[in-house]
């Protein structure tokens, strides 16, 4: 399957089997911005879920919280989202490709003689500085600068751009009011380090984790929910001893990477991305990139974050936020390691990975299904129950099933159409087990179980059905 078709088949199975929706769907949708369906809703949480107890449940020193998204607007300053993410930007048309305009006129400065560069340059300083962008724009297209991809000069209007939504607080709009809708969780960790250290009675090295939602207002927003404007996080902020950082760092690369492989994901599909131009506040980052049907593409990143961020909020709130080590008798700022992944390129990953379609067509008979081999513990379903007929006492057999399974996970119960079509509905949104209940059962206390994957079925006791789905979808 060509990967462009794949990931359209991706998104039109997504809509059908109550995965995912575009949001306002009636209203002709908004842009990158989805809703979670009703399978979507529980393969999202099972994600969600998954990781938290990853970090939490079997990590003894490392927390969770959940922060408010509104937080003081300082916060913000503080970290450098207000003045780093508002540059002026333009789009190329055909490449979609977003630039910086300081960059595309720099870069096309260099490409002049000296004395021509320079003065192209000090017109672009003169309408930075008067926000003139319709100047700036104009000067891109007097100058016919080129998009490096694509090769055009078809650009849209210069926009100063800011990543971060804003609304205001209370009744009275002026900026003392503004509050921004967070465009990452980690803040959130931040301002509360010592808040957790102390009440928790934390001794580093430790982790505070948190998943939430976080709000980037996107200009490039495509590929599905690989990039939204309204997405989720799960991070994870590891404080250790200043000078051990890069120990920290591997070894933060190699137990997410781990996780990610315990998703049964194939190695091949993984990949580290070093990055070599580090941001201000790294000393090391990486990215894990996952073979999306768009490509290799981000789904997490590590950062090695240095103390940057406690010592802006010191610096910013006036409040002490240093750590004494009893250890080491020494009270410094903790350096601090980053996990970070996206909930929802989590799912879209996850999904791509699952989505098969296979053709099961014999010499009789032309047939196929859409299979996805969702990782059973993540699976929105974990068992279907369906009795072969609508009477002679099979569907109460099969109710008396779900009720013994209903406190322990969730499973599927349909009675209608034929076995065949059943199966395949289920195979479709991935649920791992369907035992069938026909009139053996009541003479033996067997049922038919048929496995998802492989499409083999098997008798086993009825009694021993809710045992099995519980060892065969538990997390650890
Ligand atoms: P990108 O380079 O793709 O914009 P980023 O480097 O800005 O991502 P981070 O700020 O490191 O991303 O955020 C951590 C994680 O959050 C990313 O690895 C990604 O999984 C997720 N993420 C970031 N932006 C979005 C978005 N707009 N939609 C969905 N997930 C996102």
């Amino acid at each position: 399957m060509a990967n462009e078709n794949k990931l359209q088949n991706i998104i039109g199975h997504c809509k059908e089997y109550g995965f995912i929706f575009q949001s306002s769907e009636i209203y002709d949708g908004l842009g990158a911005v989805y809703d979670y369906g009703q399978y979507g809703a529980e393969l999202k949480r099972n994600i969600r879920e998954y990781w938290w107890r990853s970090m939490t449940q079997m990590h003894d020193n490392i927390v969770g919280i959940d922060a408010a998204i509104f937080m003081h607007q300082m916060v913000w300053k503080a970290s450098g989202h207000v003045d780093n993410f508002s540059d002026p930007m333009i789009d190329n048309k055909d490449s979609k490709k977003r630039y910086r305009v300081d960059h595309l006129i720099e870069g096309f400065a260099e490409t002049l003689e000296k004395e021509k560069g320079d003065a192209l340059l000090q017109q672009m300083d003169a309408l930075l500085a008067a926000n003139d962008f319709a100047g700036l724009k104009q000067l891109i297209d007097d100058n016919k600068m080129k998009c490096a991809i694509s090769g055009t000069c078809n650009w849209t209007d210069v926009r100063q751009f800011n990543l971060m939504f804003s609304t205001e607080m209370g009744s009275v709009a002026d900026d003392a009011n503004v509050v921004y809708l967070r465009p990452e969780t980690a803040q959130g960790i931040f301002v509360n380090f010592l808040n957790v250290q102390k009440s928790g009675r934390m001794k580093i090295p430790f982790g505070i984790a948190q998943t939430g939602k976080a709000f980037r207002n996107e200009i490039v927003a495509r590929g599905f929910i690989f990039r939204m404007r309204e997405f989720e996080q799960m991070e994870m902020q590891f404080f250790v001893r200043p000078g051990t950082q890069k120990e920290w760092y591997e070894k933060w690369k190699e137990t997410r990477m781990k996780w990610h492989l315990s998703l049964g994901i194939s190695p091949d599909h993984y990949r580290f991305h070093d990055h070599v131009k580090l941001a201000h506040y790294a000393d090391a980052a990486c990215d894990i990139e996952y073979d999306f049907p768009m490509g290799f593409k981000e789904v997490e990143g590590i950062h090695s974050r240095t103390d940057f961020d406690l010592k802006q909020h010191q610096q910013f709130s006036g409040k002490k936020l240093t750590y004494f080590d009893t250890e080491i008798n020494q009270h410094y700022i903790p350096y601090v390691i980053e996990t970070s992944i996206g909930l929802d390129r989590a799912v879209m990953m996850i999904l791509s990975e699952a989505y098969e379609e296979q053709d099961l067509s014999t010499a009789e008979k032309q047939e196929s299904r859409v299979v996805l081999k969702l990782p059973a513990m993540l699976a929105p379903f974990k068992l279907a129950v369906l009795p072969l007929l609508k009477k002679d006492g099979l569907p109460e057999i099969a109710r008396e099933l779900m009720d013994q399974c209903r406190p322990h996970f969730r499973c599927f119960y349909e009675e209608k159409d034929t076995i065949g079509k059943r199966y395949r509905r289920m195979d479709a949104i991935g649920t791992p087990f369907c035992v069938t209940i026909d009139h053996q059962t009541k003479e033996d206390g067997t049922v038919t179980i048929r496995y998802r994957d492989e499409m083999t079925q098997e008798r086993i006791p009825l009694s021993s059905v809710k045992d099995m789905v519980i060892e065969k979808t538990k997390m650890f």
